[in-house]
């Protein structure tokens, strides 16, 4: 049923101006680009340039349709997925991703409520992982159609965790952890003064309970049937969806046309290998069909899953290469790894997914046993092994 639409409750502190503050951490929480220069060469985009403007709903294979929510920061937008979903009541649609808690986004969704979405309604909305990008507006649309939502167990946990951790001064933890990465004293009285839950900010209230979605389970929506295939490495357990029968995948962040998606170590678990999950997610999705149109979260639809899996994997493969070599040259904190790892200025809103890679990309190193750690007053140094 639809409900008068509210405004979101919590407002990032921008709201009500006419641009965004440079230096918001918004864009930090869209967390989805890590910086890499990636080859997408030998993939193909069947609608070319086009993506659908305001208000459109773009029917792209039989059962999904294609929304696209304009986003501020480096990505610019995130694509939401509709999937056609007709029960009991009538036809309608499950939503994949969402958008921020922003007021761009909300906007967004209000010119497709006013526009193709008008005669129809949300059945259910799917979080395909816990970044803000994708699931800001998520509990927003659940309240607006009383819809459910759908995530995995680790994303949904790991949100509400995050949303839950709101306090003024950021974690001593924290700071001791990007002590350890090889910050100086002025960087980290910097991060100390920017308080912390920024994640809450960027994420409208979720439901309290939700539909858990799981590794190798069929959704039933209407005629559709949509596997779920679980990967992890940029997030816990993102989920992605497979119609076998369209041909379609709706990727999420796990697979990227254009990017590579930020693969970090995070506080909750900094001894943590996302990387090495991160690569048996690309062996694992090496299954599916080679010929599946993607639909992605960030970028164009295309064609050449295992193109673009295979070019993920040699990337990363070489970047640790890379590490490898310069370790056997001298001892690197996870500072020094920008250069080797990334083609732009690392700082600012950039900063912690940077110093999470390069640790992402050390741990892994590690746990393969071709690095070793030694902590020197609090400051981490490997070592090739
Ligand atoms: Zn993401």
């Amino acid at each position: 049923m639809r409900q008068t639409l509210p405004l979101p409750r919590r407002r990032p502190n921008w709201v009500g101006k006419t641009t965004p503050e440079p230096e918001s951490p918004d864009a930090s929480l869209t967390a989805d680009d890590s910086f890499t220069a990636t080859s997408s060469a030998g993939l193909t985009y069947p609608w070319g340039d086009f993506v659908p403007g305001a208000g459109q709903l773009h029917p792209i294979a039989d059962g999904i349709s294609w929304a696209r929510i304009p986003m501020p920061g480096s990505l610019g937008h995130i694509n939401s997925w509709l999937l056609d979903d007709e029960d009991a009541v009538g036809p309608g649609f499950a939503v994949v991703d969402s958008g921020m808690l922003l007021r761009e986004c909300s906007d967004a969704w209000k010119a497709l409520f006013a526009g193709d979405l008008g005669q129809s309604r949300v059945t259910r909305v799917v979080g395909t992982h816990l970044h803000p990008d994708h699931i800001g507006l998520a509990g927003w649309l659940c309240k607006k159609y009383d819809a459910a939502l759908w995530m995995t167990r680790g994303e949904w946990l790991t949100a509400r965790m995050l949303i839950a951790d709101v306090r003024d001064e950021a974690p001593d933890a924290y700071l001791k952890m990007q002590r350890a990465a090889g910050w100086d004293d002025a960087t980290i009285t910097e991060m100390a003064g920017q308080g912390w839950g920024r994640f809450a900010r960027m994420v409208f209230e979720m439901p309290v309970s939700y539909r858990r979605l799981q590794d190798g389970e069929t959704l039933h929506m209407g005629k559709h049937r949509w596997q779920v295939v679980v990967g992890s490495g940029h997030s816990p357990e993102h989920a992605c969806l497979l119609n076998a029968q369209s041909g379609v995948l709706v990727s999420g962040d796990q697979v990227l046309p254009r990017i590579s998606s930020n693969v970090s170590v995070n506080l909750s678990e900094p001894e943590s290998d996302p990387l090495g999950d991160w690569l048996s997610s690309i062996d694992k999705l090496l299954h599916l069909p080679d010929d599946l149109l993607v639909c992605p979260a960030h970028g164009e639809p295309f064609t050449g899953l295992h193109t673009r899996l295979i070019a993920l994997r040699d990337e990363h493969h070489r970047r640790l290469d890379d590490v490898h070599t310069a370790l056997g040259r001298a001892p690197l904190r996870a500072v020094d790894c920008f250069p080797l790892l990334f083609n732009r200025a690392i700082g600012g809103h950039n900063r912690d997914l940077a110093t999470g890679e390069a640790t992402a990309h050390l741990n892994r190193l590690l746990v393969d046993g071709r690095a070793r750690r030694e902590t020197v007053d609090g400051v981490h140094w490997f070592h090739a092994a």
